[in-house]
């Protein structure tokens, strides 16, 4: 295998997801530490720009509005503002480490801890922290709105801004970007082509933020210039990864995957049943909101 994010079958890399959504607030430092804290070597975050060009880790295009207080401490009414309009500074007003407990958000992590006083990282605070855990491997996923524009910057700028940075730290050898945007994987394969890039997916029944063949999301490919595979498509775009929703992986999908050399990780798998049926399919990765959960069961499907 040449591929450093394939993975022995049965062996799957853990990732925490938006650090470790399920026990700290997603997205902050203290979830990522908790991380090297159980020995869990690889994390997932959201990275989008915030106003002049500067990459922060936040997952919606909007301040949410489900886990963030203003500065006075009191909760948002609303999602909002944008954060492409509002520099570090306006961001910093904000504390984002508790959930509103009258929200569908914090009912559904019941577990999470509070991290009163948490703050929006910059991808830059994020990366001089992840350099000095060499063991460490980084999925940036970078958000970008191929149906509304007015969210965010290009495509072409995140992918540069973020590629700066990356390359900044030196951390280009244990990182890989990810995006539904898969505009923002072809732009940063001219810009900076020994990134490694993992393209995510998503194909549930009726659902708006599926991907389409011939589509914006998708690039404009079409899975029918490639025998009718997604892992073929993938592949012949020099990806390291494909990442598909869990559900939606087929072992013949898999197989085909691995016969390209293509590492598959599958999100977010929180669920026992879900964790264990990856595992035994075989995946490369399994990203998880639960990140120790995955490993207690990891060890149990080795032993
Ligand atoms: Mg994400």
């Amino acid at each position: 295998m040449t591929n450093f994010l394939r993975r022995t079958a049965g062996h799957p890399q853990i990732y925490g997801h938006r650090g470790a959504r399920g026990v700290l607030p997603e997205n902050t430092m203290a979830g990522f530490a908790y991380l090297r804290d159980i020995g869990v070597t690889a994390v997932e975050l959201d990275v989008q720009n915030a106003r002049g060009r500067v990459p922060v880790v936040l997952h919606d295009p909007l301040v949410p509005m489900a886990h963030t207080r203003d500065a006075h401490g009191n909760w948002l009414p609303a999602p909002g503002p944008k954060v492409i309009d509002l520099g570090v500074d306006d961001l910093n007003r904000y504390d984002i480490g508790r959930m509103n407990p009258a929200t569908d958000y914090a009912a559904r992590y019941p577990q999470q801890r509070p991290q009163d006083g948490a703050r929006i990282p910059t991808l830059a605070e994020f990366l001089d922290w992840a350099q000095a855990d060499a063991g460490l491997l980084i999925n940036i996923e970078i958000k970008s709105h191929a149906h509304q524009p007015d969210l965010g910057d290009t495509p072409a700028i995140l992918a540069e801004d973020v590629a700066t940075l990356v390359q900044r730290y030196g951390l280009g050898a244990r990182v890989v970007v990810s995006s539904f945007d898969w505009r923002v994987l072809s732009a940063l394969r001219q810009q900076a082509p020994e990134i490694a890039r993992a393209h995510l997916s998503f194909e549930q029944p009726g659902q708006e933020t599926n991907i389409v063949d011939g589509g914006a999301l998708m690039d404009g490919l079409d899975r029918a210039n490639f025998g009718g595979s997604l892992p073929a498509l993938i592949a012949a775009q020099g990806a390291k990864a494909w990442c598909p929703y869990f559900a939606d992986l087929t072992p013949e999908d898999l197989a085909q995957a691995h016969a390209l050399d293509l590492a598959v990780n599958v999100w977010t798998v929180n669920n026992d049943d879900d964790i264990r049926r990856m595992i035994s399919m075989g995946v490369d990765g399994i990203i998880t909101d639960y990140p120790a959960r995955a490993q207690h069961l990891l060890g149990a499907a080795v032993a």
